[in-house]
């Protein structure tokens, strides 16, 4: 694996693998890696030549009270495990690198209305930030297809808008949500999730499933569901952020004749916030 610090020196290597006419797959992360980025990494091999892998902690995305300076950075093992998952080129840019001019005159990509709810209700500008940094991932790797995690639903939603509005040439594909032995989903912030916390949060999926469960059953009274999972998961002793049943492609809050159904959950525990999601096909 050749690891890149630059915008040129990755540029330089790509441009060689396009003129012999190689296929280029994409993995944007903020590192950590757990075997949930390393599924996207073996998924891009398996339709492209070179697979890139870009680990950035993208200041630009985290709010003012948010956890960019404690975000785990783990840089020796995300390489030991990029290069056995078969990798071809890591791009590790600084920030400097990355936003040469700073973060407040930034040019940025917006996504409209869509970005203002779940999770860009409880985090302002988060969904401004992962555009403008996925953007300009995109202009410098210019792969031919990118891997995005189900996991966070709402910016696989977000990202495949603004490829389709902006037409670039990338084709975005999903990725499986990975989880733990008991159904966490693996998330570099499951670390912040303390040993008492540990056996409980798996409330939110419980509760997710619940909720697929009733719909598939016949029951409309999404209102009403989304209060009592809830309610369940503020008894096991969390704080919710959202419980929302929503129209799988616009996140459009679902109706009735709704035949795709995501029900996407969001809850804090003492000092992570945890996100899940399941779709269901009626
Ligand atoms: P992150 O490093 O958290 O920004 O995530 C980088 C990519 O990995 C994103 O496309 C995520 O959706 C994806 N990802 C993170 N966790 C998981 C998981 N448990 N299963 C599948 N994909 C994931």
């Amino acid at each position: 694996m050749k690891v890149f610090h630059t915008v040129a020196g990755l540029r330089e290597s790509l441009n060689k693998d396009r003129r012999e006419g190689l296929r280029v797959g994409f993995v944007p992360t903020m590192g950590n890696l757990h075997d949930g980025h390393l599924a996207l990494i073996k998924q891009a091999a398996e339709s492209n030549d070179i697979v890139v892998c870009s680990i950035f902690v993208n200041a630009l995305q985290f709010g003012l009270n948010e956890d960019w300076d404690k975000y785990p950075r783990t840089y020796e093992t995300d390489c030991e495990k990029l290069r056995n998952a078969g990798c071809n080129y890591l791009f590790h840019p600084d920030d400097i690198e990355m936003y040469p001019n700073g973060l407040d005159t930034q040019s940025r990509v917006i996504c409209p209305t869509m970005t203002d709810v779940l999770c860009g209700a409880s985090r302002p500008g988060h969904f401004e930030g992962v555009t403008t940094v996925v953007s300009k991932l995109f202009n410098i790797v210019q792969p031919d297809e990118a891997i995005f995690g189900i996991k966070d639903y709402q910016q696989l939603a977000v990202i495949r808008r603004m490829a389709e509005d902006l037409c670039l040439a990338v084709q975005i594909t999903s990725a499986p949500i990975h989880r733990e032995a008991d159904g966490l989903a693996m998330s570099s912030r499951n670390s912040y999730i303390t040993a008492e916390e540990r056996p409980l949060v798996t409330v939110l999926k419980d509760s997710l499933e619940w909720i697929a469960a009733e719909i598939k059953a016949g029951n409309r009274r999404f209102d009403a569901l989304e209060n009592t999972a809830a309610a369940r998961i503020v008894a096991a002793g969390f704080k919710v952020d959202y419980i929302t049943l929503c129209n799988s492609k616009t996140l459009d809050l679902a109706a009735d004749d709704d035949l795709e159904i995501t029900v996407l959950g969001a809850m804090f525990t003492q000092a992570a916030r945890l996100i899940d999601n399941l779709s269901i096909t009626l």
